[in-house]
């Protein structure tokens, strides 16, 4: 059997006997490809969604640590400037 999902919310329609989807009451026809979608979630796009948060503190992490290596480093060559 195809596979088949809900045209509006992704859900699974596969063997289900009602032609409407328990998800969101979309209704679809099983002989009607137009009615119902072969892909489900992207699976992909999720993981990045739910990861996406975590890489934005780490790049902010990584920001502010050089950010205040760049500035110590600035600071202690005007230091030694001031005293040659
Ligand atoms: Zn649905």
């Amino acid at each position: 059997m195809a596979r088949m999902f809900c045209n509006q919310c992704k859900y699974n329609l596969r063997g289900l006997t009602d032609h409407v989807c328990p998800e969101c009451g979309a209704e679809f026809d099983p002989a009607n490809v137009e009615t119902f979608s072969k892909y489900g979630p992207n699976v992909l796009i999720e993981t990045y969604q739910k990861v996406e948060p975590a890489i934005k503190l780490l790049a902010f992490i990584a920001f502010a640590l050089l950010a205040s290596l760049f500035a110590v480093t600035v600071v202690a060559l005007v230091c030694v400037g001031s005293f040659l």
